[in-house]
């Protein structure tokens, strides 16, 4: 058919795929690829019931500079089942290094397979083969549905599974999160409209793993301004103790001081 088009037209039919975009620096990143490569991009993002939906706004944003189509998919059932992570639940997200074990309850569990189920579906819809995620090895020791191994093996599944051989591909798994930003570099994208922040302040917290991961991978030409997100820091002081809070006052004090020294 893509041949008979193209014979008529008498120019290339654009290669087309589904891509799951969050609005974060990696699926920005990948978007961004896939158009130097001279895709048709159907982006979809999914509100999983997560304690901000900021960056879907930014992967609109993404979609329509990009001319991609884009569809956000209600997944807040998620919220019922997953009562056990801080992103779907009241348990604040835990600040600090990615590595370190407390970072495990950011999991949302299983929701790459969900996310990707319904991409393969909606692939299949459309008639289009392919579907992109921006999965990337340092997501590997927390999160096991980013690893090359799950991916295959939900891919092969994929395959089984649909009349047109749905194939999920994923760039970036062998990757590290540096090298990424140091693609999407190359590829001119415009990291200050990406989100990552899990707290979904006013500005990225800078504190936060998926903040802290970000400041290390964009290490040089950051254009991210973190800064203190006031209004839940004043929505948790409220249920400190008076010498607690008096810590906490001390503490944004000479964090300020800091800052504009
Ligand atoms: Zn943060």
């Amino acid at each position: 058919m893509d041949s008979l088009v193209k014979s008529v037209l008498g120019e290339d039919v654009p290669k087309r795929a589904v891509l799951i975009l969050s609005g974060g620096m990696d699926s920005v990143t990948l978007l961004h690829y896939l158009k130097s490569k001279d895709y048709s991009v159907h982006a979809l993002s999914f509100n999983y019931g997560q304690k901000h939906t900021k960056e879907l706004g930014f992967a609109q944003f993404w979609a329509a500079k990009t001319c991609s189509y884009f569809k956000i998919i209600d997944l807040t059932v998620l919220k019922d089942i997953a009562t056990q992570s801080s992103l779907t639940s009241d348990t604040p997200v835990p600040e600090g290094h990615y590595e370190a074990e407390n970072m495990k309850s950011t999991v949302v569990p299983n929701r790459n397979m969900v996310m990707l189920s319904l991409a393969i579906a909606y692939a299949e819809n459309e008639g289009i083969k392919e579907v992109y995620i921006g999965a990337h090895a340092g997501d590997h020791a927390i999160y096991p549905d980013c690893r090359p191994e799950f991916l295959g093996a939900l891919c092969k599944a994929s395959m089984l599974g649909t009349y047109t051989g749905v194939e999920i591909l994923a760039p970036f798994a062998k990757m590290r999160k540096r090298d990424i930003a140091i693609l999407g570099k190359e590829l001119k994208v415009d990291f200050a409209n990406t989100w990552s922040c899990y707290k979904g302040g006013e500005k990225h917290c800078g504190k936060c793993g998926t903040c802290v991961e970000r400041q290390e991978a964009l290490e040089g030409f950051d254009p991210t301004a973190y800064g203190t997100d006031y209004e839940t820091v004043i929505k948790l002081a409220s249920r400190l103790s008076l010498q607690d809070r008096r810590a906490l006052s001390q503490r944004l004090l000479r964090e300020n001081m800091e800052r504009e020294a």
